[in-house]
């Protein structure tokens, strides 16, 4: 009887690792041809400013339709784009249409209605191939994308890798007039102290710290902190998930100035943000002045 369960046992795991594996060839041939096929698309969530109430920028969030699979999100595939090197075409695509729906929603929006600035994610591989710039240069130029609206992403964790040779390829982006974020920042403590020889321009805090900040009195303290290092570096900062009133209360109280997450809005097609932008002018900064008690 053992050996029938050990062997049903290894028959059901037999199965989930051969649908696991299948599944991953599944994306993998059809990563290569999601440009072609038109199933890549982006969607926009936007940043809001935490002093105004309105909408500031969106980041650019990368969604494939799979034609059997149907929707999936980045999670089930960018780390799988990294492995096989497909993100760098990938990743140009998803600059180079970043730039053109900014560049429509210049056209076709007023100045209240419409992002002042399109973020996007960039991979470690991409920092790395060589033309990356270039092709950076070429989207800007073609849409005609004013370079201080677009921002480039990278993680804390892609930077702290080898940090000499990132300041050396992110001075050169530096000089295409482009800013640069430090995505989900607050989880390695260690950058602190040689934050400041990044060129960068803004952070953005991830959203497990965000999380926390109600719930462990540390985190506060040390959003405080980060937020001083902040100004004194002359940096933006932008806090990611924020997904209640409570959390926007304290981030305000600390004098955070940007924001995004569930509270305000999830990532959305872009012809639904020019309504989202309306909205916001009618909200007044009063209707997040409630704060708790006990910072
Ligand atoms: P990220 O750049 O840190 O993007 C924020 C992620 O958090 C997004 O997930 C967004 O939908 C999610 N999010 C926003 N607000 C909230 C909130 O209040 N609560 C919760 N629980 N989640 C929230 P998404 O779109 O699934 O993207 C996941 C990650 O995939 C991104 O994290 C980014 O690292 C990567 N990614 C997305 N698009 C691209 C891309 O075009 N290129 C590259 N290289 N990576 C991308
Ligand atoms: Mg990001
Ligand atoms: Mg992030
Ligand atoms: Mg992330």
């Amino acid at each position: 009887e053992a050996k029938a369960a050990g062997k049903a046992c290894f028959a059901v795991f037999d199965h989930t690792l051969h649908s696991k594996a299948k599944l991953r060839l599944q994306i993998e041939n059809g990563l290569r041809q999601a440009i072609e096929l038109n199933e890549l698309f982006l969607a926009y969530q936007p940043i809001i400013s935490l002093e105004t109430g309105r909408l500031s920028g969106v980041e650019a969030l990368l969604r494939w339709v799979h034609p059997e699979l149907g929707n999936i999100n980045p999670d089930k595939f960018i780390s799988i784009a990294e492995e096989t090197g497909m993100i760098v075409p990938i990743g140009r695509w998803v600059i180079d249409e970043a730039c053109r729906q900014f560049a429509d929603w210049k056209h076709s929006q007023s100045v209240a209605t419409r992002p002042l600035c399109v973020h996007v994610n960039v991979s470690r591989k991409q920092l790395l191939s060589s033309d990356f710039a270039w092709t950076v240069e070429q989207s800007l130029a073609r849409h005609a994308v004013p370079p201080e609206c677009l921002h480039l992403e990278v993680t804390e964790s892609v930077i702290m890798d080898d940090p000499a040779f990132m300041i050396t390829v992110l001075n050169n982006l530096k000089q295409l007039g482009v800013k640069i974020d430090i995505d989900d920042f607050g989880t390695g403590y260690s950058s602190l102290s040689c934050l400041h020889e990044f060129p960068i321009d803004v952070l953005k805090i991830d959203r497990a710290f965000v999380a926390n900040i109600g719930r462990v009195y540390n985190f506060a303290a040390l959003l405080q902190a980060i937020l001083a290092l902040a100004d004194n570096l002359n940096l933006q900062v932008v806090a990611e998930g924020i997904e209640d009133a409570d959390q926007l209360a304290l981030l305000q109280a600390l004098g955070c100035e940007y924001g995004q997450g569930y509270f305000f809005a999830k990532p959305m097609p872009a012809d639904e943000i020019a309504g989202f932008a309306a909205s916001r002018r009618k909200t007044t900064v009063n209707e997040y002045d409630v704060l708790p008690g006990g910072l």
